[in-house]
């Protein structure tokens, strides 16, 4: 199959044809025709199928077909996460190069300016808006946007939106939107409270599921079981030894990052911490460079873990057990996109054992399990049916002694 087959516009064509896109990836073959013959949509997808292309080639193919006075604020799309908003707007700007289309992405924590931007585009009314449902809210509740004339409605990663509490919002929102439109819900997983938010949005949806929580097939996953205190020479050991391009590092907290990222900069590794404390324009200036490969090394909490779509990310390091299967796959993701292959370690500390075979069970496969290098010490054995016998953190790290009494 071919995106020819689609009858899409030449200048779609020609979008697709700038972006590399030469077939369909599964979820495009299956969701593109429903969503061109005007239908609900509900879809399981993980990360890195190409969900995102899948609902917004064909809702582009059909801005530029409709006359002038349908096409301003005709597609909304709702994002979990500020990060994921730009990646989906930077998409369409992309594919929509030649379509005329416009987009803008509506999202809080920005300065005046981009607030001001954001007002503005949206009066002047632009065609498709991606937003985070909070900065929405606020919008509308200024009275500042008008959906009267709005066809479609996206719901990207509705399960991270319902996690992160935007029910209520997303209600509030879609009150405000015609009752006659087309919506399309995407989430990586189904869990009861996402059909209960479809039965209320969705008109007879058609249905397609592209595997469920599990990861993409090209990414080579590993563990190390380990101690706390044997982590960060581990980490150092693995990035020093392999010949990795772009490396993203999750850790649980934002000081964690900050420590991490000051260890490994004492040991000349070219890296940057990725938190919530950074500003917008940090955070996307980071981005950018990661993009362009001039930070080699991202260390983030889960904030990094959806939507970031960055080209050629051949490592992740899970430096804390993700905290569910859901995590742990969103993590991973990161790395072989769109059927590239990479590679994903996850340490595993004595108290994260049972956690991480409830992931294996998800997931449905054992991840091997690899010996750490032997002047690291003696690591922890893996065994989740068993208790974990020691305080983890109080453990010593090989080669040090036992601190005196006093
Ligand atoms: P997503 O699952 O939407 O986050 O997409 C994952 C990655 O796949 C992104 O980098 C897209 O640009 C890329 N992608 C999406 N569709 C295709 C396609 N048909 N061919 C090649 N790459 C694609």
């Amino acid at each position: 199959m071919t995106f020819q087959d689609f009858d899409f516009g030449d200048s779609l064509l020609d979008g697709l044809d700038a972006m590399g896109y030469s077939q369909p990836t599964p979820i495009q073959a299956q969701a593109i025709p429903i969503i061109l013959d005007n239908k609900d949509l509900i879809a399981c997808a993980q990360t890195g199928t190409g969900k995102t292309a899948a609902y917004l080639l064909p809702i582009l193919d059909k801005i530029t077909q409709l006359p002038d006075d349908q096409r301003h604020l005709n597609t909304l799309i709702l994002s979990p996460t500020r990060e994921l908003a730009i990646q989906i707007d930077q998409q369409i700007e992309g594919l929509a190069y030649f379509t005329g289309v416009s987009s803008i992405p509506v999202y809080g924590g920005g300065d005046g300016p981009a607030w001001n931007q954001q007002r503005k585009a949206l009066a002047g009314g632009c065609d498709v808006v991606v937003a985070t449902p909070g900065r929405l809210i606020a919008l509308l509740q200024m009275g500042e946007i008008n959906f009267g004339k709005l066809q479609h409605l996206i719901l990207d990663e509705a399960d991270r939106m319902l996690d992160m509490g935007f029910f209520d919002d997303i209600i509030k929102i879609i009150g405000q939107l015609p009752a006659k439109r087309q919506t399309m819900l995407f989430s990586a997983t189904m869990p009861p409270k996402i059909r209960k938010l479809a039965n209320t949005i969705l008109q007879h949806p058609e249905q397609i599921s592209i595997a469920v929580s599990k990861p993409a097939e090209g990414v080579l996953q590993q563990v190390y079981m380990v101690y706390d205190t044997q982590k960060v020479r581990l980490l150092k050991h693995i990035l020093k030894n392999g010949d990795f391009g772009s490396v993203i590092v999750f850790v649980s907290t934002k000081d964690m990052v900050k420590k991490l990222d000051e260890e490994l900069r004492r040991n000349r590794l070219v890296c940057k911490a990725f938190h919530s404390d950074l500003d917008q324009k940090e955070r996307e200036e980071i981005m950018r460079e990661f993009k362009n490969k001039n930070i080699p090394i991202l260390i983030g909490t889960d904030i990094l873990s959806r939507g970031i779509d960055v080209e050629g990310i051949s490592l992740v390091v899970n430096f804390n057990a993700p905290h569910d299967a859901e995590d742990y796959v969103h993590r991973i993701g990161r790395t072989a996109r769109a059927e590239r292959t990479g590679t994903a370690i996850t340490f595993i500390n004595d108290k994260d054992q049972r956690k991480f075979a409830a992931i294996e069970e998800l997931i449905g496969a054992e991840i091997p399990k690899l010996a750490i290098p032997p002047e690291l010490g003696e690591a922890p054995v893996y065994n989740p049916a068993a208790k974990p016998k020691t305080d983890d953190s109080k453990r010593r790290p090989a080669g040090k002694s036992r601190p005196k009494r006093r």
